[in-house]
C-alpha cells in the first residue's frame, strides 16, 4: 500500500494499568500480518524522561534494545516477538522526546517568534511523529501509555483526536483497553468501570470504535450488548479479552472473538483470511512439553517478570524446540556464599547469570559460576554473566588473584574487564574514545554489533554461521591485555568483532556447555525463531537433567 495508503490503529487504555495494552497492540499486529498486512508498532509514554535507558529496571521493566540501538519501553519486545516489524528509534517517543524536539526547534527559531503551545506545536510534533513510521506499511498501530484519566496523557490523545480528521475516517481506528471484572460477592461481570473510562475517553473527544474488554470469562451476547448500549459502539465491536495461560494465546482468542474481521471491516480493507496455524502450533507445543529442566537466573530483583522480560521468553523459546518446558527458580546472588551455594544450587540444570549494573551480588554471582564450572552444569552468562565468568576464571584458573571488572573494584590489580579506551564502532563507523571521566550517559555501546565466530566452538555450532550481529548494552568491555593469559590458561575466545578489538563471546573446552557473551541476545529470540544459544543451553541443561519427563500438569510457562 505504501506511505499514502498507511491507516492507523490506536490503542488507549482504561480503568487501570496493567490490562496487557502492549500484548493487546502486539496481537493485534499479529492478526493484521496473519492476514497478509505489514504492520509496524509505535509507543508513545507521557513521562518525561526522553527515553528508559536511565530508569530503574524495577520501576519501569526491562529496557528493550533496538537494533539502531534505542533503549525502549518494554512493548516495543512484545511487537518485535509477535510481528516481523523492524523498530528503531522512531518506533518509541516520550513526553519528554516530544518536548525535546519542539524545544531545540524553538531554540533555533524555527517558529519565527511565535507563541510556542501545546496545541498546535506539541500535537503537531506528535503526529508528525506518528507519520513517521508509516512509509511503506499498510498499518501502523500506536499505543498511548498511561490510562485515560491521567493528566500527563492529554496531549498525546488530543494529537490522536486530531489524527482522524487529518487522515480521514476510513484510515484511523481506535480500539480501547478496559477491565470488565468479575465480582464474586455479587456474582457478576460488572460493566461499570468500562462505561465510565470510555465517558472519559469521549469527553475529549475520542469515540471509541472497538472495545477490548479485559476479563477472567468469555462475555455472553446481553453483556456484550449493555456495554455496546452504553458506549456507543456496535455489539459486535465487545471483544472479550480473557485472561489467558501463554501470552501466545492472545491472537488466537482475539480472532476467535472477532477481532481482525471487525478491524478490516472498519478500515475497509480486503485482505486473505488468516493463517493462524503456526500460533496454534505454538501454543500447542507451549502447554504439550515432553520434558522439563529447571533453570537457576542468579541475579537481584525486586521486579522479577517486568525486569526480564525478554531473557524469560527467550528461555521459554528455547524450549521449545527441545520439547521441552523451562522451569526458571530466581535467585538472589546477594544470599550466595561459598558455604551454600551447593545447597542453592542443587536440583538446578543450567545456570543463567543476566545482564546488570553495579557491585552489588557480584561475589554471589562469581561463586554460583565457579560452581557451574565446577560442577559440569551448563552455564550460560549474558552481558555482566559473560564478565563474571570471565573475572571467576581469571581469580580461579588463570591464577590472577584479586582479578575483577574495574566496574566494581576500581584498583584491582586485574582488571579483565574495563573501561576501553579507543575502539572502532561498527555502529557510529568511527573509532570511540573515552576514559573514566567520560559521563555515564551516552557512553554504553548500544545496538547491533556484527560479530565473527571461531569454527569448533558452541557458538558456532549454535549459530551455524560464521558472522552473527546481536544487540548490545553495556559500558565494559573485555581486556586484551590479559588475553593471552586467559586463553593460556584454557579460556577460548569464541567471538569477536570484526576489527578484531573487542570479545564477545568466551566458552571452555572441557566443559558440557559453559558460555557468557557480552552482548543480549535474549532481545532477538522470538517463539517460531528461538535464539540459537538459548536453544543450545536448554538442550545442555536437559542433557544435563538426564531427558526428565514433564508432569501431566502443565504448570505455568510463560507470563
Ligand atoms: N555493567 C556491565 C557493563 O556496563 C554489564 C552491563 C549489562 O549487563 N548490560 O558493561
Amino acid at each position: 500500500m505504501g506511505e499514502k495508503g498507511a491507516k492507523f490503529i490506536f490503542v488507549t487504555g482504561g480503568v487501570l494499568s496493567s490490562l496487557g495494552k502492549g500484548l493487546a497492540s502486539a496481537s493485534v499486529g499479529a492478526l493484521l500480518e496473519s492476514r497478509g498486512l505489514t504492520v509496524t508498532l509505535q509507543k508513545l509514554d507521557p513521562y518525561i524522561n526522553v527515553d528508559p535507558g536511565t530508569m530503574n529496571p524495577f520501576q519501569h521493566g526491562e529496557v528493550f534494545v533496538t537494533d539502531d540501538g534505542a533503549e525502549t519501553d518494554l512493548d516495543l519486545g512484545h511487537y518485535e516477538r509477535f510481528t516481523h516489524a523492524h523498530l528503531g528509534h522512531n518506533n518509541n517517543f516520550t513526553t519528554g522526546k516530544i518536548y525535546h524536539q519542539v524545544i531545540t526547534k524553538e531554540r533555533r527559531g524555527d517558529y519565527l517568534g511565535g507563541t510556542v503551545q501545546v496545541i498546535p506545536h506539541i500535537t503537531d510534533e506528535i503526529k508528525n511523529c506518528i507519520r513517521l513510521v508509516s512509509k511503506g506499511v499498510d498499518i501502523v498501530i500506536v499505543e498511548i501509555g498511561g490510562t485515560i484519566g491521567d493528566i500527563e496523557s492529554l496531549p498525546f490523545l488530543e494529537a490522536i483526536r486530531q489524527f482522524r480528521a487529518d487522515a480521514g475516517k476510513e484510515n484511523v481506528l481506535y480500539i480501547h483497553l478496559t477491565l470488565v471484572p468479575y465480582i464474586g460477592t455479587a456474582g457478576e461481570l460488572k460493566t461499570k468501570p468500562t462505561q465510565h473510562s470510555v465517558k472519559e475517553l469521549r469527553s475529549i473527544g475520542i469515540q471509541p470504535d472497538i472495545l477490548l474488554c479485559r476479563t477472567d470469562r468469555y462475555l455472553s451476547k446481553e453483556i456484550k450488548g449493555k456495554i455496546a448500549l452504553f458506549c456507543n459502539v456496535s455489539t459486535d465491536a465487545v471483544i472479550t479479552a480473557k485472561d489467558v495461560e501463554c501470552i501466545y494465546e492472545v491472537p488466537l482468542v482475539f480472532h476467535k472473538e472477532g477481532l481482525d474481521n471487525k478491524i478490516i471491516e472498519l478500515l475497509n480493507i480486503w485482505t486473505r483470511t488468516p493463517r493462524l496455524e503456526e500460533w496454534e502450533t505454538l501454543c500447542h507445543d507451549v502447554c504439550h512439553p515432553a520434558y522439563v529442566v529447571k533453570i537457576a537466573i542468579v541475579g537481584k530483583y525486586v521486579d522479577l517478570t517486568e525486569s526480564y522480560k525478554s531473557l524469560n521468553e527467550a528461555l521459554m523459546h528455547g524450549g521449545l524446540p527441545n520439547k521441552c518446558r523451562v522451569n526458571l527458580t530466581f535467585i538472589d546472588s546477594e544470599s550466595i556464599t561459598t558455604d551454600n551455594c551447593a545447597q542453592k544450587l542443587a536440583g538446578v540444570d543450567g545456570v543463567l547469570v543476566p545482564g546488570g549494573f553495579g557491585s552489588r551480588g557480584i561475589e554471589g554471582k562469581i561463586i554460583a559460576a565457579r560452581h557451574a564450572r565446577e560442577n559440569k552444569v551448563p552455564y550460560f552468562g549474558i552481558c555482566l554473566g559473560m564478565q563474571i565468568a570471565v573475572v571467576e576464571f581469571a581469580r580461579n584458573v588463570a591464577g590472577m588473584q584479586g582479578a575483577n571488572s574495574s566496574e566494581i573494584d576500581e584498583n584491582t590489580p586485574f582488571p579483565v574487564i574495563y573501561l576501553m579506551t579507543e575502539w572502532y564502532d561498527e555502529q557510529a563507523k568511527t573509532i570511540q574514545r573515552r576514559d573514566e571521566r567520560s559521563a555515564k550517559g551516552g557512553t554504553m555501546r548500544l545496538g547491533a554489533y556484527p560479530c565473527r565466530l571461531v569454527p569448533d566452538s558452541l557458538a558456532f555450532a549454535a549459530y551455524g554461521k560464521m558472522e552473527i550481529s546481536e544487540r548490545h548494552r553495556h559500558r565494559y568491555e573485555f581486556n586484551n591485555q590479559f588475553r593471552s593469559r586467559l586463553e593460556a590458561a584454557g579460556l577460548t575466545i569464541s567471538g569477536i568483532s570484526p576489527k578484531g578489538d573487542l570479545v564477545e563471546i568466551v566458552e571452555l573446552k572441557d566443559h558440557p556447555w559453559y558460555l557468557g557473551c557480552q552482548f543480549h541476545p535474549e532481545f532477538k529470540s522470538r517463539p517460531m525463531e528461538p535464539q540459537p544459544l538459548f536453544r543450545e543451553f536448554i538442550k545442555a541443561a536437559l542433557v544435563y537433567s538426564g531427558f526428565r519427563k514433564a508432569g501431566a500438569t502443565v504448570e505455568k510457562t510463560c507470563q
